[in-house]
C-alpha cells in the first residue's frame, strides 16, 4: 500500500533560509563550527549551511585538516571493500539519467537466472570478495520471491575458501512486509538514493513510472526498519541539483532516521553523475560538482556524521581517492562492472550496462594501491554476523569500542585474502603493511589475540573474527 500523505522528512523552506542566512556569516563562525566538530557530535543544518557558504583559504585548510582527524579518530586506516552485483537491468521508470530507464530502447536487456548469479559469485568470490552490493532495475514482474531467491543463491554458493557473508541490497522502494522479507534472508544493509532531495527537481527527472512518487521513495528506509533491517544506506545523486542543498537535505534525512529510529543511517554514498547511454541528463549534468566542491562535500559530511559509513565508487584518479580517503572515506567498490552477467562475460559491457566506470583496475589492483599509501584494507563482516546491526552497532561505536572491534577484524580478513588471493607482489607489501598494523594495536590482550589467530590462519584457520 502505497502513503498518500506527502511527506515531512525534508522541511525544502527551512533548508533553503538555513542557507540563505549563512551567506551573511563571518569566516569566524565557520572556524568555531569546525572546532565544535573535532568532537565528534555530529553538525545541525545550520551549521552544515555556514560551512557550505564560507569558503575562504583558511576554512577550506581548517576543514580539510579537521576531516582528516576525526576520519584517523573513528576509522583509523581502515577501507572497507565490496563489489556490486547486478541482478536484472530491466525496469520500468524512466530516470532521466540512467541508461536502464524503459525509453532507452538500444540497451539488451536480462534478469539473471539462479545458475547465472552463482556463476558471477563464484567469480567475486575469485576476487577475494566477502561482501556483495546486489542491485535491481525496477522490472514489472519484480517479486520478492525472485529476490529472495537470488539472495539465496547467493549465500548458498561457495568456491574453494570463498563465500559471501555479507549481502547488502540496492533496489526500488518496498512493503515493510517484504522488508520483513529481505531481513529473514539475512541482507546486511537496504540502501537507496533519493536521487535529489528536492522535488520540483524530482518530478523532472522521473517523468514516469513508480519512481515518480517522491513520497514512497524517501519514506522506504522507514519501512525497511519496520520490516527489521535496520542497517540503512541512504544518499543523493550529484549531478541533478545544486550539491549545497543536497548535502544538507542528506543530513536532515540522517537526522530525521536517528530521531525517528534512535539510529542515522549506517552509510551515506556519493555517486556523482557518469555518462550513461540514451541518459540525457547524464550526459550534460546539470549541476556538476567540481573536484574542489567534491573534496569539501566528503569533508562536511564527514564531521557532519562523524559515525556513518561513506561510500565511494573507484572512479576517480588515485591521487585524488587517496586525499578523499582521508578526508573521510571509509567504503570503497573494487572491479566493479555495472551490468548484469559481465563478471563473466565482458562483453555485455557496453551494452548492458548502467553507466560507464573510468577504473578498470582489479581489486588486487587497488588492493595494492591502498597498501602503498598505507591503508589496511578490509573484508570484515563481523557486526552484521554477531548481530551488531543498527542501534547496537551505533551504540559501539559511539563509545569508542570499534577500534578494539573493526581493526583486529580488519585485519584478520585481510590476512585471509592475502593467504588466498593477492598476487605475490601485493602479498608481499600486504603483509609487510598487516605487521605494522597489528603492531599498532594498543590493548596487549587484544594484540596478543589477533597473533594467535593470525597465526591460526597461517595453519589454514579461516574465518576468525571478534
Ligand atoms: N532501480 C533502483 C533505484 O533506482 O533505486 C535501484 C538500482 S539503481 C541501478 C541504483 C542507483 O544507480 C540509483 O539509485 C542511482 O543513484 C544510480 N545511478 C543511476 N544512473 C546513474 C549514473 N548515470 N551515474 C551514476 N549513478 C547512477
Ligand atoms: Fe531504473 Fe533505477 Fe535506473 Fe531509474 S535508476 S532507470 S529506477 S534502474
Amino acid at each position: 500500500m502505497k502513503t498518500l500523505e506527502r511527506s515531512h522528512v525534508i522541511d525544502e523552506g527551512r533548508l533553503f533560509s538555513e542557507i540563505d542566512a549563512a551567506g551573511q556569516s563571518p569566516a569566524e563562525k565557520a572556524l568555531d563550527i569546525i572546532d565544535k566538530a573535532r568532537e565528534l557530535r555530529g553538525l545541525t543544518t545550520a551549521e552544515v549551511a555556514v560551512l557550505l557558504k564560507t569558503d575562504t583559504p583558511e576554512v577550506r585548510e581548517t576543514l580539510y585538516a579537521a576531516a582528516i582527524k576525526v576520519k584517523a579518530a573513528i576509522y583509523g586506516q581502515r577501507m572497507v571493500l565490496f563489489a556490486p552485483l547486478y541482478v536484472t537491468n530491466e525496469c520500468c521508470n524512466d530516470c532521466l539519467y540512467c541508461a536502464f530507464r524503459s525509453s532507452n530502447k538500444e540497451l539488451i536487456r536480462k534478469r539473471l537466472t539462479m545458475e547465472e548469479i552463482a556463476e558471477e559469485v563464484r567469480l567475486l568470490e575469485r576476487m577475494g570478495h566477502k561482501r556483495l552490493l546486489l542491485v535491481y532495475g525496477e522490472g514489472a514482474d519484480d517479486s520478492i520471491e525472485y529476490m529472495l531467491k537470488t539472495i539465496e543463491t547467493v549465500y548458498a554458493t561457495r568456491t574453494g575458501m570463498g563465500e559471501i557473508r555479507r549481502v547488502n541490497v540496492n533496489c526500488a522502494p518496498r512493503t515493510a512486509g517484504d522488508f520483513r522479507l529481505l531481513h529473514e534472508a539475512g541482507i546486511g544493509t537496504f540502501q537507496i538514493f533519493q536521487e535529489t532531495y528536492h522535488r520540483e527537481t524530482y518530478a523532472r527527472m522521473h517523468p514516469s513510472g513508480p519512481k515518480s512518487d517522491y513520497d514512497w521513495r524517501i519514506t522506504a528506509p522507514d519501512r525497511a526498519f519496520e520490516g527489521g533491517v535496520d542497517d540503512l544506506g541512504i544518499g543523493p545523486l550529484f549531478g541533478l541539483f545544486d550539491w549545497r542543498f543536497e548535502v544538507m537535505a542528506t543530513v536532515a534525512h540522517a537526522q530525521y532516521l536517528e530521531d525517528k529510529l534512535g539510529v542515522g543511517p549506517h552509510t551515506i554514498s556519493m555517486p556523482r553523475l557518469e555518462p550513461a547511454l540514451n541518459a540525457p541528463v547524464a550526459e550534460h549534468p546539470p549541476h556538476m560538482v567540481s573536484d574542489d566542491d567534491f573534496r569539501r562535500i566528503v569533508c562536511i559530511f564527514r564531521l557532519a556524521v562523524p559515525y556513518t559509513g561513506m561510500i565511494l565508487s573507484t572512479r576517480e584518479s588515485a591521487e585524488f581517492r587517496d586525499e578523499l580517503f582521508r578526508l573521510g572515506i571509509s567504503q570503497i567498490s573494487a572491479g566493479s562492472k555495472t551490468s548484469p552477467g559481465a563478471y563473466k562475460d565482458a562483453t555485455r559491457e557496453h551494452i548492458m550496462e548502467q553507466f560507464t566506470l573510468g577504473d578498470h583496475r582489479t581489486p588486487d589492483e587497488i588492493i595494492h594501491e591502498l597498501c602503498q599509501a598505507g591503508h589496511m584494507p578490509s573484508f570484515c563482516t563481523a557486526c552484521y554476523r554477531q548481530g551488531r546491526t543498527g542501534h547496537d552497532f551505533m551504540g559501539l561505536a559511539k563509545i569508542g569500542f570499534i577500534q578494539d572491534f573493526c581493526t583486529p577484524n580488519a585485519i584478520l580478513t585481510f590476512k585471509e585474502y592475502l593467504l588466498d588471493y593477492a598476487s605475490p607482489a601485493t602479498r608481499a607489501l600486504g603483509e609487510k603493511v598487516l605487521s605494522e598494523h597489528v603492531s599498532r594495536v594498543l590493548n596487549t590482550k587484544v594484540r596478543r589475540h589477533l597473533e594467535k589467530s593470525l597465526q591460526e590462519m597461517e595453519e589454514g584457520g579461516r574465518d576468525i573474527y571478534m
